[in-house]
């Protein structure tokens, strides 16, 4: 999917305390992705393990830096965002690279150390979330509990645009609170399918007092929305999906979503949400240029648009050896680069020659001839740029503002 129009690619990070799901989420997510753009439906069970042990055989890539994926004629970025703490950098790094995330936790647990902590972090960098409450399937998980636990360690305004139907091992699907109506997933393999039915009699008031709620907070941010449920007393899908997305860029609150990634129910819903309420590059302020020699930082710097007319800006976010040779991941900010292009490294002060390009998918590495603004690629060929340098265009550079981190603290008592 080359030649994506850029309000139709996500740049995502999966975020999660460790063991809340985040690899078994990121591996659906590939799977459904996978099979969506290859495969069409899936009507033969054989089809999933197939596709599963050749993903395993190839070493899944969702251990790369970047995996890409396509989902409803979007191209999603995933970004990998480390989940120790111990890579406390590197989480701050791929933060700054991303426009939104999708924060996992647990059904049983609720908030848990760590998620608190790349919370704190992605507040740092404005990155608009999602949240997925996941195991809904285990003993114990309980989703109100779960989400009364955002509020508590997060102090956040979280939203709900599903309600559970059914838990533990009666989990069998969600309430879309902004459509109001049930999906049902038939069974709990990989391919099982999914429909949607009528909610269910004794979730019904539930529903309604929840919807009521997302209403009135999603319209209260955006405004041209009241109208329309003044009029009716009610609004459009689309008008509700607007104002979501508004406030989920703005941070006026955090939609929860929730399923069972390991059981195979959610993940299509939670990737609809990916689309449509995270950004895309042109929803996102853009990225700062350096300040001048003497200026102070802050909101005053001034800010590259996702262009692909302008002359190319990029950040070198991750570089990683792999039995290919060395692979430099570079956001791309502005501009057109096509393999064979030499841009400047800003930071480092010389030329460079980009050899060939790629994008990683689940099962494969797909090179590209040229990568726009508001995407990212796997370069080949980069000699002497470092994580975190700045590249660009050789005349006239753009330097951008340096990735400066935080100094992780160390304990040597
Ligand atoms: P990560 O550390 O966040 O990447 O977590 P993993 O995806 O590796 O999951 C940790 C463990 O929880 C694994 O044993 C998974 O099989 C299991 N797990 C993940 N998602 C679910 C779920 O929805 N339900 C249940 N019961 N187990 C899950």
């Amino acid at each position: 999917m080359s030649g994506t129009p850029l309000d139709k690619i996500r740049n995502i990070g999966i975020t999660a305390h460790i063991d809340a799901g985040k690899t078994t989420t990121t591996e659906r997510i590939l799977y459904y992705t996978g099979v969506s753009h290859k495969i069409g439906e899936v009507h033969d069970g054989n089809t999933t393990t197939d596709y599963m042990d050749q993903e395993r055989e190839r070493g899944i890539t969702i251990t790369s830096a970047a995996v890409t994926c396509e989902w409803k004629n979007h191209r999603i970025n995933i970004i990998d965002t480390p989940g120790h703490i111990d890579f406390n950098i590197e989480v701050n790094r791929s933060l700054r690279v991303l426009d939104g995330a999708v924060f996992i936790i647990e059904g049983v647990a609720g908030v848990q150390p760590q998620s608190e902590t790349n919370w704190r972090l992605a507040d740092r960098y404005n990155v608009p979330r999602v949240i997925f409450i996941n195991k809904l399937d285990r003993t114990g998980a309980d989703f109100y509990r779960a989400f009364a636990t955002l509020k508590e360690k997060l102090d956040i305004v979280a939203l709900p645009l599903q309600l559970p139907i059914g838990i533990e091992d009666q989990f069998v699907g969600v309430i879309d609170l902004v459509e109001m109506k049930a999906i049902v997933w038939e069974g709990g393999e990989l391919g099982a399918k999914f429909h949607d039915e009528a909610i269910p009699a004794d979730l019904l008031e539930k529903a309604k007092e929840h919807r009521q709620i997302l209403l009135d907070t999603a319209l209260a941010v955006d405004d041209a929305g009241m109208e329309e449920y003044f009029d009716k007393g009610d609004v459009s899908v689309e008008t509700l999906k607007r104002a979501i997305k508004t406030g989920t860029i703005s941070g006026a609150f955090r939609p929860v979503l929730c399923g069972t990634a390991f059981k195979n129910k959610g993940v299509q819903p939670l990737l609809d949400a990916v689309l449509d309420y995270l950004p895309s590059p042109v929803d996102v302020p853009g990225i700062k240029v350096a300040a001048e020699e003497g200026e102070e930082e802050g909101d005053h710097q001034r800010r590259i648009k996702a262009d692909p007319k302008a002359p190319f800006a990029g950040l070198a976010f991750k570089i990683i050896n792999d039995k290919y040779g060395t692979l430099t991941f570079v956001r791309v900010y502005a501009g057109t680069l096509k393999s064979g292009d030499s841009v400047l490294n800003t930071t480092k002060g010389h030329k460079e020659r980009i050899g060939r390009m790629f994008q990683m998918h689940a099962d494969k590495r797909a090179e590209i001839k040229e990568v726009i603004a508001g995407d990212i690629a796997a370069f080949v060929g980069l000699k002497d740029t470092g994580t975190g340098d700045t590249l660009a265009a050789a005349e006239d550079p753009v330097i951008l503002e340096r990735m400066a981190f935080p100094v992780p603290v160390i304990d040597i008592s």
